[in-house]
């Protein structure tokens, strides 16, 4: 529908998220751009503004300065790492920081997009994808900058070999895993719909003694979104209306963020019965106790 239409439309048809569900919202960041500085400060703006309308922190997770694409960045913005460093502690204060991995089928070629490594690729060496996790998610470690233990992958890709290094790393937390259609890939549809995960229900996945709590990405896309009521239609289509209590996040990206959109859909959920905004804590202790939990042999 082109926009003036819509604006008619929802003048008259306003799309309800369906009355007995509960729905507990987080907000991620996929964070990849914070070298530079402006888009740094609206990233601190748009935390400070969401903790004003909720209460509640948003969650960062973040690119880290061994990612090509962030070494790059770093040298054209004139960023070191001690000020990367110093800009992960200032977001810290607005954001529950957490680890985004980016990676490359060869990661010397990170420029070219056709080398990304994206949800639904099944095929890639694990060695070349192994190097880049590690060294990637060791800067943590290195600079002092807590993990969190917590994830969410780039191009939301997450298989096994995934969830096995998040798990060698003591991360314990992933918003990763998808039902939407625009974020889901071949090995977490299969995984959802083999274990009746429904829209919204968090799980764990387990490897021996070890276990990786999933909290669903509900929907990506607040930028350019002129009509909160898009999503609310989204969404809909979505929620099994057998299940509830929901909780997910939200997603957006640091590089496109659409403040003023972004910030409109938040003011427009609050509003909602059915909806109540939870930190990252507050997510996992609503679901942690509760959460189906599947075996990886
Ligand atoms: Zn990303």
């Amino acid at each position: 529908m082109r926009d003036f239409i819509k604006k008619y439309y929802y003048l008259f048809h306003k799309p309800e998220f369906p009355v007995n569900i509960k729905m507990k919202l987080g907000y991620v960041f996929h964070t990849e751009e914070i070298f530079d500085q402006k888009i740094f400060q609206e990233l601190i703006r748009f935390c400070k503004e969401y903790i004003s309308i909720t209460g509640k922190k948003c969650i960062s997770v973040t690119m880290t300065p061994p990612n090509q694409r962030v070494e790059m960045g770093m040298k054209i913005f004139g960023c070191s790492n001690g000020e990367y460093v110093n800009r992960m502690q200032e977001l810290a204060h607005y954001a529950h920081i957490g680890f985004h991995g980016h990676f490359w089928h060869d990661p010397q070629k990170f420029e070219d997009a056709s080398y990304d490594i994206k949800k639904h690729n099944t095929q890639y060496q694990f060695e070349i994808l192994y190097r880049q996790f590690e060294s990637q998610i060791n800067w943590f470690k290195e600079n002092n900058i807590p993990t969190n233990a917590t994830y969410s992958g780039g191009w939301w890709f997450i298989n096994r070999d995934i969830i096995e290094l998040l798990l060698k790393h003591g991360i314990q937390y992933d918003y990763s895993m998808s039902m939407s259609p625009n974020l889901w890939n071949p090995y977490s549809i299969d995984l959802v719909q083999r274990n009746n995960i429904r829209f919204g229900e968090s799980f764990y996945t387990r490897i021996e003694q070890k276990k990786l709590l999933h909290i669903q990405n509900l929907h990506c896309g607040a930028e350019g979104m002129v009509f909160p009521e898009d999503a609310t239609r989204f969404l809909n289509r979505l929620i099994d209306p057998e299940f509830i209590n929901l909780s997910g996040v939200l997603n957006s990206h640091d590089y496109c963020l659409d403040f003023d959109n972004t910030i409109k859909w938040i003011r427009y959920l609050i509003l909602k019965k059915q909806v109540q905004f939870l930190d990252h804590q507050e997510l996992i202790a609503t679901n942690i106790s509760n959460a189906k939990v599947i075996e990886l042999l």
